[in-house]
């Protein structure tokens, strides 16, 4: 699959999840004053997210995206994020990358950050 191409959204939120943040649809989590889900039983899972709701929104929210960028950090990754007037390829405006070898960096390009974040994290753990 070519990450360039694929769109923000709640499937690629989905690859991320399942992929990157191992993390599983789970339904002991309970909605909170109608807006925030909390884990409401011990359910043996080491991440999971509210099955009802779907995992965070990785792709469009950059305080979602930081976690990918945390998780892959703390699995051994180097990070980093630029931009500016150079457009990158795809005419993209962003660029994220991830490297684990002090070599090679996986990259992710797209108008935004944390797609940028989330194409390049998919290509480092080796999604097909
Ligand atoms: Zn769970």
């Amino acid at each position: 699959m070519n990450y360039d191409e694929m769109p923000v959204g709640r499937e690629m939120d989905a690859l991320i999840a399942e992929k990157v943040m191992d993390s599983v649809p789970c339904n002991a989590w309970e909605i909170h004053n109608s807006r925030s889900w909390v884990l409401a039983d011990s359910c043996g899972h080491k991440s999971c997210f509210p099955k009802e709701s779907g995992p965070p929104c990785y792709s469009t929210l950059i305080s979602a995206a930081w976690e990918v960028v945390e998780k892959m950090v703390s699995n051994g990754y180097q990070f980093v994020v630029n931009g500016g007037k150079h457009d990158y390829s795809w005419g993209a405006k962003r660029h994220a990358g991830f490297n684990n070898d002090n070599e090679t960096y996986h990259d992710g390009f797209a108008d935004e950050v944390p797609l940028a974040i989330c194409r390049a994290a998919l290509r480092a753990v080796g999604v097909k």
